[in-house]
């Protein structure tokens, strides 16, 4: 079977995902879309992010809600001092680095952005410590923009579902924002995570009691469960 037939699965899969999951109510990113103001949203949305990299989901939503208790501003941020700043982020793992990225990130965008995160991809780019996937969290969840944010679980189980044929992350995220219909584009990003955590997990999916076996000819699978 040849892409095109893959691709022409994508309604049915999307379907089955949504029916299963409920992405803006079980993931900590997802959750905080429904604040109110936009730029305090997207600006909780980007450090939420920046503290989710290589961290549990629930770890990121107790140190995001600490934090934010203390500091929720660019502003009251950068004013950390970075002991402080490390000792409160402590259990999301790589609190060092992480520290740092929050101050510079939060310093950029009071000298640059006047306080405010950028809505434009190559603006947020420009801030050493944003990559493409939180680029596009900000983007996507904040801000509404119909872009795909590209993480390990996406790029695994589209790659294995036949849609794509890709090496990385960042081929992926041009391939998937090409392929993909705008109108699920809102949702893919939550949706894959919660499948790839539960069900097409990296190193050994559980094809056994996947709900999307029967549309996925699974590429590159070696072990699965
Ligand atoms: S059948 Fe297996 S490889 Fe395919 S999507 Fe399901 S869990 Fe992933």
């Amino acid at each position: 079977m040849n892409q095109k037939n893959h691709l022409s699965r994508i309604p049915e899969v999307m379907q089955i995902l949504k029916k299963k999951y409920n992405p803006r109510e079980k993931t900590t990113l997802n959750r905080m879309r429904k604040n109110k103001t936009s730029n305090s949203k997207a600006f909780k949305i980007l450090i939420a992010c920046l503290l989710s990299l290589r961290a549990r989901d629930e770890s990121t939503e107790k140190i995001s809600e600490q934090l934010f208790k203390i500091a929720e501003t660019p502003k009251a941020i950068a004013k950390i001092p970075t002991k402080k700043l490390e000792k409160i982020i402590f259990s999301s793992g790589h609190y060092h680095k992480k520290a740092q990225t929050l101050k510079h990130v939060s310093q950029e965008i009071l000298k640059r952005f006047n306080g405010k995160v950028p809505s434009n991809r190559e603006q947020l780019l420009s801030i050493k410590g944003i990559g493409p996937k939180t680029a596009n969290i900000v983007l996507n969840f904040a801000y509404g923009i119909c872009i795909i944010p590209v993480d390990v679980h996406v790029h695994v189980a589209t790659n294995r579902l036949g849609w794509i044929s890709t090496k990385n992350a960042e081929k992926s995220e041009t391939e998937l924002n090409t392929i993909i219909p705008n109108k699920y584009k809102y949702d893919f990003n939550a949706l894959f995570v919660l499948f790839g955590r539960e069900i097409c997990q990296t190193f050994s999916p559980k094809c056994s009691i996947c709900p999307i076996k029967q549309y996925c000819p699974r590429i590159g699978v070696k072990r699965s469960r």
